[in-house]
């Protein structure tokens, strides 16, 4: 079962929750894929042991064929590419290595050439976890690439019945979030209870629904903050699967990088939470 670990914007405990998810099971495959700003290595301590570059393909023109006709530039909706002066500019960084130009040049004059934009790296962590991360190189206009790369390595030998796989996807509703969730059974949203928590959940739940993927929501901080949340679940029919009350003896150990699933009372509750999904992905 694969279970992603989303939220409609940073800083709202996603990763909290799912490193504490992943150390209160132990034994299962965690995939960080906010390959921008990657940080559940810190408090999983993983131990890398294997690396992979990624590539990705972007266009070489070949001015012995090229009769600057423009059509190139037109097709890229990602404005990665320019025909002025009789010459077409390659901006690389922009280029999401679609292979749509090379697809419609009508003289065939586009090669596709790789290029290095991160890497994936793999190791054993704490309580016999299966750790997966990716890093994007600085500078690089999309994470997609990397995150599909770092899905299909830690993904190669998955085995639905058998394995439990958490994904921590990187913050937000755009295209690194949706590469990060599809193909998930199940995605835990993870708010707090405040008018912007509120905010961008619904529009999380707007993009969930949008692909099918049956989810419930962690509210986060729950001791703080208002019911509004809590209203919007109740008149959305949206199942709440767990609240992590705000504790500061926790807070205090997670700045230290400690995690909180071995401060009393919290094991069970991120435990329970993961058992509800898994009851749930059954039905
Ligand atoms: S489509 Fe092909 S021929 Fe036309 S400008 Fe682009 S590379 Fe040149
Ligand atoms: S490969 Fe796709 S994104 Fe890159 S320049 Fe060509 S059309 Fe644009």
């Amino acid at each position: 079962m694969i279970v992603s670990v989303a939220s409609g914007k940073g800083g709202t405990g996603k990763t909290t929750i799912s490193i504490n998810i992943a150390l209160s099971i132990g034994n299962l495959k965690f995939i960080d894929t906010d390959v921008e700003e990657p940080n559940a290595h810190i408090f999983l301590k993983p131990d890398f042991q294997e690396t992979h570059k990624v590539e990705t393909l972007y266009p070489e023109i070949d001015y012995n064929k090229c009769t600057f006709c423009g059509e190139c530039a037109k097709a890229c909706a990602f404005n990665a590419l320019a025909v002025a002066n009789k010459k077409v500019l390659v901006f690389k960084e922009l280029c999401h290595g679609c292979g749509l130009c090379s697809y419609v040049c009508p003289e065939k004059a586009i090669a596709e050439i790789g290029r290095h934009v991160g890497i994936v790296r793999h190791g054993k962590a704490l309580r016999g976890i299966d750790f997966w991360d990716g890093l994007l190189n600085l500078g690089e206009a999309t994470p997609v690439p990397t995150i599909k790369e770092l899905k299909r390595y830690a993904l190669k030998d998955y085995n639905k019945e058998r394995d439990l796989v958490l994904i921590d996807s990187p913050p937000g509703t755009s295209c690194p979030v949706i590469e990060s969730i599809r193909d998930s059974d199940y995605a835990i949203l993870v708010t707090e209870p405040t008018p912007y928590g509120l905010a961008d959940l619904k529009l999380m739940v707007e993009v969930i629904r949008d692909f099918k993927i049956p989810f419930g929501v962690v509210i986060n901080k729950a001791n703080l903050g208002d019911r509004g949340i809590y209203t919007y679940l109740q008149d959305e029919n949206i199942e709440l699967i767990g609240e992590i009350p705000f504790d500061k003896k926790g807070a205090e150990l997670y700045s230290k990088g400690i995690p909180l699933y071995d401060v009393d009372g919290f094991k069970e509750g991120f435990e329970n939470i993961i058992r509800k999904v898994e009851d749930l992905g059954r039905k």
